[in-house]
């Protein structure tokens, strides 16, 4: 039997007469970039995830980018950010020429840890990234009042956590700017590649607006400089028709999530079941693991037709890339123990049952031998 990571192709079988629809749509109209359908998803974005304005950009990524440059830093900024995360969130931060400051995160949720923040506060220290890792919230609260006593800027990364929430608010609304990714395989992921910026901030919004088209509101009059990071029609239109089936998508991750819990408790299987931390709302971008023996583990699913994923290998500050940057190994014992303990099992919403028994019972086997 062959068991997929996810599939898209089915959850696009389910919908097709709807997307089919919606594209044609978007043909016939001859508007291909940004346009009405770009416009009602921002509106329904923000609608849903409670903030006033949404911007479709290009990519999450350049959400993220986006973002820092609405902020206007100066030019020896430096951002703090988890060591713990995909590579795209200090990716940005550098090509922009600021500085990449890294903070440890906490062993149960992977996310950024609040009392190792303000020991990474300087007075460059102008933004905070934390990232919504696995589809759950970092500790936004405390987050929060260090960003208000330092008057730092917060992007949130929600890339992998749009729908979840975080004390009765969603995971998008707790900082000055949030970043969406709908890349094809997030929860909300489109035909292609997608992104979306959040804010309750006019005047950031409005600066956004214009730095996604070439730094200009007007044809051909530039007043900053802007980018070309203009959402495609078609990935809004298509968008559309997924946002409507979000919620019960990420319902059904959360009851599948249990069911891995519960085959895992009754089998005693010894391995650190994904941990939701007080007042959060999960929503299971990732079935996270921690476990021993991490990659036997993995080779061994593997020589059984299991294909996991393992989010992340390599903590960012030691990634050859970031060589320059002086950090060691030991600097963030946290994320490099999850680095080589994590691994993401196959997850989506229709995932079978007797798939995730067979994912299960192999787990289970190895673990006897
Ligand atoms: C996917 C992802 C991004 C980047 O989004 P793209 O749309 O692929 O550019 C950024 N941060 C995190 C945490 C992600 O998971």
């Amino acid at each position: 039997m062959k068991i997929p990571f996810l599939d898209l192709i089915s959850e696009y079988k389910n919908i097709k007469t709807e997307i089919d629809n919606a594209i044609h749509k978007v043909l016939d109209s001859g508007h291909y970039i940004l346009g009405p359908d770009v416009k009602a998803l921002e509106e329904e974005i923000a609608a849903y995830t409670e903030v006033k304005y949404a911007i479709g950009v290009a990519s999450g990524t350049d959400a993220l980018q986006l973002s820092l440059m609405a902020l206007d830093l100066p030019k020896d900024a430096e951002i703090i950010v988890p060591s713990f995360t995909f590579i795209a969130t200090v990716e940005v931060i550098i090509l922009l020429g600021f500085k990449p400051v890294f903070v440890d995160v906490i062993e149960k949720t992977g996310n950024l840890n609040p009392a190792l923040i303000e020991a990474a506060i300087n007075e460059k220290t102008k933004a905070i990234i934390p990232v919504h890792l696995y589809g759950q919230c970092a500790d936004m609260d405390k987050i929060k009042e260090i960003a208000k006593h330092y008057k730092l800027a917060i992007i949130e990364d929600s890339a992998q956590a749009l729908g979840s929430r975080y004390k009765e608010r969603s995971s998008c609304s707790s900082g000055d700017l949030a970043c969406l990714s709908f890349y094809p395989t997030k929860n909300l992921g489109a035909f292609g590649e997608a992104g979306m910026i959040l804010t309750n901030n006019e005047e950031l919004a409005k600066k956004l607006y214009i730095i996604r088209a070439h730094g200009s509101a007007k044809k051909y009059q530039h007043t900053i400089i802007g980018v070309n990071s203009r959402l495609d029609t078609i990935q809004a239109a298509i968008l559309r028709v997924k946002l409507k089936y979000l919620e019960e998508w990420n319902t059904l991750r959360r009851e599948k999530a249990e069911v891995y819990n519960q085959l895992f408790k009754k089998a005693k299987t010894p391995v650190h079941l994904p941990y939701i931390a007080e007042g959060n709302e999960h929503i299971f971008h990732q079935y996270t693991l921690r476990v021993d023996k991490r990659d036997e583990l993995q080779s061994y699913l593997q020589e059984n037709s299991i294909p996991t994923g393992v989010h992340y290998p390599l903590p960012l500050h030691l990634q050859p890339v970031f060589e320059n940057l002086g950090y060691h190994i030991g600097d963030f014992p946290i994320s490099e123990t999850l680095s080589n303990e994590v691994i993401s099992l196959p997850m989506y919403p229709k995932i079978p049952l007797e798939h995730q028994k067979i994912i299960v019972n192999t787990i289970n086997e190895f673990y006897k031998k």
